[in-house]
């Protein structure tokens, strides 16, 4: 009887279940996504039991279609969406109130009103920087604003989590509330110097320490599935073995697991990586100090950027400029161009988040003339993701004073090769495509395998790893300057926005 892990990889639009093999391949997945709240400007929620449902309902399908049953699965792993926040009632295991997604805004102010004192105590414990990004004042919100929240919380009837510690918390039944160093550590709660949650930290930001998980590794188990999970008649109890956040899980996937390896996922977002071993690498360019995994008993560390705009400057393309039909004929449009026009876009629809943390910016595109194309608008869209791209790995590398030589790269955005060209030619590395770009999916894989032994030890996975394509630089030094410095030109001109025409 052949036998498989299952990835649970709940995103933040949808979730999905993953079967993967020894080989590394993925051989069924089901997707269902769930709806997203915007009660107000700038919030953003979702309902933690449609979440729940939801994948639970993918788990199954995924195990229907491809007609494995649950004794062939030897462990359940799973990756988030990170930082969101669930807040329920230890009796009841329901919500207070609906989940406050990583993206929602409303602490803004709250963050923004705190001390220069508390942000450098903030920064120094955590690695991170106090943002209504971070779960802790999404929390302090709940307990502050839902109806008897504090009273329940003072009679240690409330429990919090990000998404994995609920999901793991559902599928065993209510019996196991455990986090992940990975999760923990983004919640802005989270020591990195003890690697345990911090009693001045909660109490920055009023939070009982009652309603904590506990922390675990990313590879262990953790307990089993609940009988009757799958079906009524089915009393199998599957091990759950690994939890990671989702960025965390694509660099593993990507098999970056030494000291200066970076991986780059191109989706909606952008987030890039960099495995810094077991040192806490503190950025002095505007990246984060982020846990890069916990297993066999060590943590190692990594060094991160986000972009928020990727993806989704081409979707914008889409939906609303209406100048492209799908995303894959924007390489078409760009490879159109063969004019000198310098048109830059900056897609800081949401504001600019690393390395230059403006939240007032707002997005324009610069260098329009009376021969300006669509051509040039769209290229210029593709080149602004991978430009975002490299402030990050041109950050990354005055930070470590060292410089990257290759970059691994996925997510949906990473098929079009005009932009990876781009990317290599700008930053000056190689660029190497998996042909496996479910990389976050795999990296919870390998790590709930790794617990239950499935696979042996990391070489044996090293032998899943195909490439797809490796691209090298194809323009010189100077041009590649040339191109940058137009792009720092007009990036910095969308600085402070907002504030500028109050
Ligand atoms: P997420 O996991 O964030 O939903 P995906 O990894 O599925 O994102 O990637 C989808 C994003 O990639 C979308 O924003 C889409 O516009 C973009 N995208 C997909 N294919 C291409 C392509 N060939 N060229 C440029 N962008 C693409």
């Amino acid at each position: 009887m052949e036998k498989y892990i299952l990835t649970l990889d709940e995103g933040t639009t949808s979730a999905r279940s993953l079967i993967t093999n020894k080989k590394g391949e993925i051989v069924a997945v089901d997707q269902t996504e769930f709806a997203q709240h915007y009660p107000k400007e700038g919030w953003v929620e979702q309902d933690a039991i449609e979440i729940w449902n939801t994948q639970r309902s993918t788990l199954v399908q995924v195990l229907n279609k491809s007609e494995i049953n649950s004794k062939q699965i030897s462990a359940i792993g799973i990756t988030n969406q990170r930082e969101t926040v669930v807040v329920w009632n230890k009796e009841t295991g329901l919500p207070i109130y609906n989940a406050i997604v990583w993206q929602d805004q409303r602490t803004a102010k709250y963050c923004e009103e705190m001390t220069q004192e508390q942000y450098d105590l903030v920064r120094k414990k955590t690695g991170l920087i106090i943002n209504p990004y971070f779960s802790a004042t999404k929390i302090k919100w709940i307990l502050d604003n839902v109806h008897n929240a504090r009273g329940l919380a003072n009679e240690n009837k409330l429990m919090f989590g990000t998404i994995n510690t609920w999901l793991i918390y559902r599928l065993t039944g209510g019996e196991v509330f455990v986090t992940d160093h990975t999760n923990a550590q983004r919640t802005l709660l989270y020591n990195i110097h003890n690697n345990d949650w911090d009693e001045e930290l909660l109490q920055l930001f009023n939070i009982p320490k009652s309603i904590l998980p506990e922390i675990k590794s990313c590879s262990e188990e953790y307990g089993k599935t609940f009988p009757g999970l799958i079906s009524k008649n089915d009393t199998t109890r599957i091990p759950i073995c690994s939890s990671i956040g989702d960025q965390q899980s694509a660099l593993f996937g990507q098999l970056c697991l030494n000291p200066g390896e970076v991986k780059i996922t191109y989706g909606t977002g952008c987030f890039i990586l960099m495995n810094t071993g077991e040192e806490k690498v503190e950025s002095s360019h505007g990246l984060l100090t982020t846990i890069a995994a916990s297993y066999n008993g060590k943590i190692t560390y990594a060094l991160e950027g986000s972009v928020m705009i990727a993806g989704a400057a081409i979707q914008w393309l889409r939906d609303n400029l209406r100048i492209v039909y799908n995303a894959i004929e924007t390489e078409w449009y760009a490879g159109q161009v063969n004019d000198d026009r310098r048109v830059y876009v900056v897609p800081s629809f949401t504001g600019l988040g690393s390395p230059y943390w403006d939240s007032y910016s707002r997005g324009a595109i610069f260098g329009l003339d009376r021969g300006t194309k669509r051509e040039h608008i769209v290229r210029a869209t593709l080149e602004s993701i991978a430009y975002q791209a490299n402030d990050v790995i041109s950050a990354m590398q005055k930070d470590l004073k060292k410089d990257i030589s290759l970059l691994k790269v996925d997510g949906g955005a990473s098929n079009n090769k005009f932009m990876m060209q781009f990317q290599s030619d700008i930053s000056r590395t190689n660029v190497l495509k998996p042909t496996n770009i479910e990389t976050t999916a795999m990296g919870a894989a390998y790590l709930a395998g790794l617990a239950v032994k499935y696979w042996k030890d990391i070489e044996e996975i090293k032998q899943n790893y195909d490439v797809d394509f490796k691209l090298e630089q194809s323009i010189s030094e100077k041009d590649a300057n040339k191109l940058i410095k137009g792009w720092n030109v007009a990036v910095s001109r969308t600085f402070s926005w907002t504030k500028d025409i109050e």
